[in-house]
């Protein structure tokens, strides 16, 4: 059975937030699972606002450490874990699994301490270094913290192409998720993380084989099957070709590609993940600090020029951000079915009056002409909006 796949995003605004746009923040449920990504001021607010249970939540990842990414996180582990009073972490809940550039653990771990903060479950971070970066090996936990993990980049030397990466394996259930993280270009280290779900298995067409074993069914039962259709048993079982008596060659059946979701820190290019995407990503959540709109045009004193398209983008790369277009492309060139954008500068306003949605159509636009694809696979976030991400 397909799993059930939304996203949440919980805050759509960039450094400065507004009335209508929180910090950053997404809640990506998988089944009952809530992994947030990104944990910007007051996400603990905007979490009871909507319809998602914060004691669902199992991983945070953190894409990098400027505030509006990560300022409640803490607050929000205070909130989760319900311990009110001082106490001991609850012993079997399994840890809350943290991860995230350096000094994330550091961080975390002294903003939780000097606020004499205790947790009703455990928690513990694992940092993602880059090979600059010398692994925080301290341990003056938390009372609540576990040793985390030091990552390091992978490198697959039988195919240097492929970006250096982590791999952290992050089963649910029985369902064994890969996320992938990978370093993007940023005014400080930044990372774009890539969900993998696993494979699913094939369907065999009953239909089709079950004729072809009917008619070899005699010279089957000579060769000691019981009953010849337990061969579709066996090919689904054991994924191997079956040649049957009359040389016709069964296949087992083929199995379908799980979805990928890449959901990106800030950036001015994130192209290194690329490399990474084995399929068409179902869906690519990019930000989109910066564009140029009739917001540029409005009050314009007389006599001076509106920006163009390039100085816009100039802006943008110069504090390490995107515009529409360079995020449409991006999406462009991985193949990507779907794409959202959000981190939107203070200026574009997240409510539904007509001005506000003007605005925002004309950004949606604009990565829409770069991209290529149809007109409903982008979108533009507004804070506690939903999006289902469905397999096709
Ligand atoms: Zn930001
Ligand atoms: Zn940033």
């Amino acid at each position: 059975m397909v799993n059930f796949m939304d996203i949440t995003f919980l805050g759509t605004g960039s450094a400065q937030p507004s009335a209508t746009r929180n910090h950053q923040a997404m809640a990506l449920r998988l089944n009952g699972d809530i992994w947030m990504f990104d944990c910007g001021e007051a996400t603990q607010h905007q979490l009871q606002k909507s319809k998602l249970k914060m004691g669902r939540i199992t991983r945070i990842f953190i894409t990098h450490m400027h505030g509006d990414h990560c300022f409640g996180l803490a607050p929000l582990l205070c909130s989760m874990t319900e311990n009110l009073n001082s106490g001991l972490p609850r012993a079997n809940d399994p840890p809350i699994e943290i991860y995230g550039p350096r000094p994330l653990r550091h961080w975390l771990r002294t903003s939780l301490k000097s606020t004499y903060s205790h947790l009703g479950r455990p928690y513990r971070v694992h940092e993602l270094l880059l090979d600059s970066d010398t692994p925080d090996t301290s341990t003056d936990y938390h009372d609540s913290e576990l040793p985390g993990e030091n990552l390091r980049l992978v490198r697959d030397t039988k195919n240097p192409n492929k970006t250096p990466h982590y791999v952290m394996n992050c089963t649910e259930g029985d369902v064994a998720y890969t996320v992938v993280g990978v370093p993007i270009k940023h005014s400080i280290p930044s990372l774009g993380f890539l969900v993998q779900e696993p494979e699913f298995p094939g369907q065999l067409d009953i239909k089709t084989l079950t004729p072809i074993l009917q008619r070899n069914s005699e010279a089957l039962k000579a060769q000691g099957y019981k009953n010849p259709l337990a061969i579709l048993g066996q090919l689904q079982r054991t994924l191997k070709p079956v040649t049957l008596p009359d040389g016709a060659i069964l296949m087992p059946p083929v199995a379908r590609p799980g979805r990928q979701i890449i959901i990106l820190g800030d950036t001015s290019d994130a192209s290194p993940i690329i490399s990474l995407c084995q399929n068409k990503p179902h869906l690519l959540v990019h930000e989109a600090t910066n564009a140029l709109t009739s917001l540029d045009v409005i009050g314009l004193k007389p006599g001076t020029e509106p920006p163009t398209h390039e100085e816009v983008e100039e802006k943008a790369l110069s504090h390490g951000h995107s515009t529409p277009q360079m995020a449409g492309k991006l999406a462009q060139q991985m193949g990507a079915k779907k794409m959202i954008l959000t981190h939107f500068s203070v200026r574009y306003k997240g409510d539904e009056s007509p001005e506000s949605l003007e605005v925002m159509e004309e950004i949606r636009s604009l990565a829409i002409k770069e991209f290529g694809g149809k007109d409903n696979d982008v979108y533009c976030a507004r804070d506690l909006w939903s999006f289902e991400i469905k397999y096709d």
